[in-house]
């Protein structure tokens, strides 16, 4: 029984403002939805200036938000798919969850539990994420279950474990930012990905503060840096042990803090001293002077911060990219003190909260590991099973996606899509796209008709952010509460109704409640203990306090626990208390340029789009401001293939071809060509990525791959 305060429900009165989060990236801004009937959602948007970590401001996503609340913009029916004409029509209901429970149940009968297969989403709550682990494990009995956050932050996850023994995107809150000395950003473009969170680094740099920009875009957030190196794509990992290396030739490790609190600095340091300023300026574009005024500007003050996000995370040496960058942190001594350290700005909603409650393919709830025997008696206590009932860790998110509709023993041939659109979103797309037309059966929950979903044989309408209730878990590991605002249109059912009428028609009638706040309880129960604790934390905590940060563990007295905003101050959580260096050298990415693909196209996310765009391109203001892909080039580049700005071109790499407008810049790098992912089509950009993945995280290189640019003359 709780000793701490119990849950309850947030004050949902009819016609009152209510406060509540974005929908969209990992800042998971607060805002106030208040009643307004003549807006198209019914809510319109209203400052809620007293939560602290965007204090007020919302960037167009957000403020846009409430359209997609919109009836007309959604599905509002269950459709299934009609034998006869092959196309999607309206059900009812009960005819659908029948469907999709029989789809589910005769492949797990006629090809076994491991031929049905689970695909989440980085933007589900919490208790979703925890409900659909549990119902994969449970109901289903598959091992095959993994999310779209694989494709996000792994590669951070996965180095932050091996260095700190803990994976929290920020272990510090953004309100330090500020206060430290130096912070160098690396592959992150807060400016176009979470403009409120850009007031951070600009309040740095009005304290006196210094700001470096790795990327080899001068996006918005690099021109406002006091020193932007832009790399060739898929090099960082050389330029953060060239600076590594400079940090040591110029007596600046801090030898009394590597002493004392980290191990494996030998090693670390023998891989750095590899990698001579010279040979990193080859191998990077970056020249030396820029290198040493790199390394100066981060050495001087006495607090430092390393910050990344996709651009180093997303390639197949991922893990060791993060791990060099944790390496200059700890050979400086900034990490594990007030004011420094590494952290990753996870880019999903729920990015952070999704992988510690059981919908990664290795991992149970609270951050505990499938293969922990102990992890394993403790969780399958809280659901009443036995353990040995419980599968095994499965293939991560592309791999799971690559072995849909194989013929063959280990083929997965059915599959529960839920927050997720891999048509767009997946690398190798429109390999994917062809996987999931191969499955024997697929059932996508979603509020709109993806992409995904215009491929499934049983589509379900879902309530969506501001129509249910649950908890999120931000970039700085703050437990928030996203409150419902309104209710549902009819029609429509939230994502636990649907996962308690699906596990009731495979026998579970029990342990899938559909109150989030009763999950949230489970939830609570199933952490204690782990890594990532939620047992001290109770919704309404979270109301009062404006977030809770995890660890939260309930306390024996029962006094509250004060949550953990600032991690590995005394200590860090591996074994011995110690970090660990990783022991990285710098290899070429998975792709190189050739004569057939001389260039590189690296991709990313514009201001008014968000991820595959499922929600955002449903926003006419949305649309206007960023109406489709675009290839960006340099002005050299495009002379020497004579190009003019607008004229289509096509991309080419070795999966495929995606046509866009040229977009011709001089902030990009002559060598590199950028897409923007969030569009389907003919200028869908992740046709052409890169699916090699990291041998640690299974994270795709999205980030780099070799391509040629034509101009697409003929379509
Ligand atoms: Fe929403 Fe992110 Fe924009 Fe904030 S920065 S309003 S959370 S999309």
């Amino acid at each position: 029984m709780s000793r701490t305060t119990p849950h309850a429900h947030p004050t949902e009165e009819a016609g009152s403002a209510v406060d509540t989060h974005c929908p969209y990236c990992a800042l998971q801004c607060g805002m106030r939805l208040v009643p307004d009937p003549g807006a198209a959602g019914g809510v319109g948007v209203a400052e809620r200036a007293a939560f602290p970590v965007n204090r007020g401001a919302l960037c167009g996503k957000g403020r846009a938000a409430p359209e997609t609340l919109a009836r007309g913009l959604r599905l509002t029916e269950p459709l299934v798919r009609d034998p006869g004409s092959g196309a999607l029509v309206p059900a009812d209901w009960e005819t659908a969850l029948a469907r999709v429970a029989e789809g589910l149940a005769g492949t797990r009968r006629d090809h076994g539990a491991d031929a049905v297969g689970v695909f989440g989403g980085g933007g589900l709550t919490n208790e979703k994420a925890y409900a659909l682990g549990k119902f994969a494990r449970l109901v289903l009995g598959t091992s095959q279950i993994d999310y779209n956050g694989r494709f996000c932050m792994s590669s951070a996850a996965a180095a932050g474990n091996l260095a700190f023994g803990l994976d929290r995107g920020l272990p510090f809150p953004l309100a330090d930012i500020p206060r430290t000395g130096c912070v160098i950003l690396v592959g992150s473009n807060p400016a176009d990905t979470m403009p409120p969170a850009l007031r951070y680094l600009t309040e740095l740099r009005a304290n006196g503060g210094t700001l470096i920009v790795v990327d080899p875009r001068r996006t918005r957030t690099a021109e406002q840096a006091d020193l932007h190196l832009a790399p060739r794509p898929g090099t960082d990992l050389a330029l953060a042990l060239g600076l590594l290396h400079l940090v040591v030739a110029e007596g600046r490790v801090d030898e009394e803090f590597v002493a004392a609190r980290t191990t494996g600095w030998e090693e670390a340091r023998a891989g750095a001293m590899a990698h001579w300023p010279e040979l990193v300026e080859r191998v990077t574009g970056v020249p030396v002077p820029r290198l040493r005024e790199a390394a100066r500007l981060f050495c001087a003050p006495r607090e430092a911060m390393v910050l990344t996000a996709r651009g180093p995370e997303q390639q197949a040496k991922g893990t060791d990219t993060v791990g060099a960058w944790i390496n200059l942190c700890l050979a400086t001594g900034r990490a594990g003190r007030p004011l420094s350290g590494y952290g990753c700005l996870t880019g999903q909603g729920n990015g952070q909260g999704g992988r510690e409650h059981g919908q990664k393919a290795d991992q149970l709830p609270g951050y505990r590991m499938l293969t922990d025997p102990a992890a394993r008696e403790h969780v399958a206590g809280v659901w009443g099973v036995d353990p040995a009932t419980l599968p095994g860790p499965g293939r991560s998110a592309y791999e799971l996606l690559d072995a849909l509709g194989r013929d063959t023993p280990d083929g997965v041939r059915a599959l529960l899509l839920l927050g997720s659109n891999p048509v767009v979103s997946a690398p190798r797309a429109a390999h994917v796209e062809e996987r999931l037309r191969a499955l024997d059966f697929l059932a996508v929950c979603d509020v709109v008709l993806s992409e995904s979903a215009r491929l499934a044989d049983v589509v379900l309408p879902v309530a969506q952010w501001a129509e249910e209730t649950g908890t999120m878990t931000n970039l700085e590991g703050r437990v928030l509460l996203r409150r419902r605002a309104l209710a549902p249109p009819p029609g429509c059912r939230t994502d636990l109704e649907v996962l308690n009428g699906l596990a009731a028609r495979l026998g579970w009638e029990k342990g899938f409640p559909t109150d989030p706040a009763e999950v949230f309880e489970e939830l609570r129960r199933a952490s204690a203990g782990g890594k990532a604790d939620y047992s001290g934390i109770t919704y309404r905590r979270i109301a009062e306090e404006d977030g809770v940060f995890w660890p939260c563990p309930e306390t024996p007295d029962g006094a509250p626990h004060p949550g953990t905003p600032r991690l590995f101050l005394d200590r860090f959580a591996t074994p011995d208390g110690r970090a660990r260096f990783a022991p990285v050298l710098h290899r070429a990415a998975a792709e190189e340029p050739d004569a057939e693909y001389p260039l590189l196209l690296t991709t990313g996310r514009v201001l008014a789009q968000y991820q595959s765009g499922a929600q955002t391109r449903q926003v006419a203001r949305l649309n206007e401001a960023a109406p489709g892909p675009f290839v960006q080039l340099h002005p050299r580049l495009a002379g020497r293939l004579g190009v003019a700005e607008g004229e289509r071109l096509a991309v080419v790499s070795r999966r495929g071809r995606a046509v866009a407008p040229a977009r011709i810049s001089a902030g990009i790098r002559p060598d590199t060509v950028f897409m923007p992912f969030h569009w389907p089509g003919e200028g869908r950009a992740n046709t052409l990525t890169n699916p090699a993945l990291d041998p640690t995280s299974r994270m795709p290189e999205f980030k780099v791959c070799a391509v040629r640019v034509e101009r697409a003359v003929n379509g």
